[in-house]
């Protein structure tokens, strides 16, 4: 990049080593990008566009586009990824909430349409936390309590907590449903039960994007040999966390919501026909106990 670029230039520099490196929607992108290096607005850059860009921010963008030339995904870059219109901070250490997933809001919003309801809500598998936060804000009268099995996750789900004012009726702490007794001291049962654990058959974690592959945390995503060993141990668990007339509601993987819906069924609860996702597949399975 030529001393003395105009945002313009760099603009241009940057769409150009990011479709280089096989990335779609690289305009969009290095917007985005010298937005968050120089600190101005999308509209800013687009008036300045001629203005010479100073060399602190050409710096900076260089990082930023060295980062997503490695297919870092972008929601790290910028810190921040938007889910059901609320800002989550995310790290490396949470996946990266997906639009997918708001399907798991749709689904219990239509399941308890009262949004007054003194709901308990239990999260498996926090992430970022925005699954349960979101419910959090949509029903302002619940509560939940939210696990996960990394201490750099909880960091982040607390951090989130506090940012979207729902802190104080979310109680998050640390816990693994590999280990025996995890259920044990979760203050339940629950009014509902949510989850987006990993699913993703472990021989496929490597095949799948390299933003997903490389990047995102192994421990959301690989699902063991079959990808169902999380559904296995949190649907035989479903009995004794969620009260009777309770819903369970999971996120599920491409063609696992028949098997995910056989396993709720086998452990006493009345599994729903699967609910699809924007791009039409199969994303959400509830259960009532
Ligand atoms: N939706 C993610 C993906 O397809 C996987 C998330 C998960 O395993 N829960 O990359």
């Amino acid at each position: 990049m030529s001393e003395g670029a105009s945002y313009d230039a760099l603009l241009r520099d940057t769409a150009v080593a990011l479709t280089a490196a096989g990335i779609d929607n690289a305009r969009f992108e290095a917007r985005l990008l010298l937005s968050h290096a120089t600190g101005l607005t999308v509209e800013q850059l687009i008036s300045r566009g001629p203005d010479p860009a100073p060399a602190s921010a050409r710096t900076a963008l260089r990082d930023l586009t060295a980062r997503r030339v490695r297919r870092e995904p972008m929601a790290y870059i910028l810190g921040e990824r938007e889910f059901w219109g609320l800002p989550f901070k995310v790290s490396p250490a949470v996946l990266v909430p997906r639009p997918d997933s708001e399907t798991v809001i749709e689904t219990v919003l239509d399941l308890l349409p009262d949004r007054s309801r003194k709901l308990r809500i239990l999260d498996l598998g926090l992430g970022s936390g925005c699954l349960l936060l979101t419910l959090l804000r949509e029903y302002p009268q619940a509560s939940g309590v939210g696990i996960d099995a990394s201490e750099a996750a909880l960091a982040i789900a607390r951090a989130n907590a506090e940012a979207l004012g729902v802190a104080s009726r979310a109680r998050l702490a640390i816990g693994d449903w590999r280990q025996a007794g995890w259920s044990e001291r979760l203050d339940g049962p629950f009014d509902l039960l949510v989850s987006n654990p990993p699913y993703i058959e472990s021989a496929a974690v490597e095949g799948l994007m390299p933003e997903v592959a490389t990047h995102e945390p192994r421990l959301a995503l690989d699902g063991g040999t079959d990808g169902l060993a999380a559904y296995r141990i949190i649907t035989a668990q479903a009995p004794k966390l969620v009260v009777p007339g309770g819903w369970a509601v999971v996120e599920v993987g491409e063609r696992q919501a028949p098997e995910i819906a056989s396993l709720f069924a086998a452990a006493g609860l009345a599994p729903q026909s699967a609910r699809k996702d924007l791009g039409g597949i199969e994303r959400v399975v509830p259960a009532q106990y």
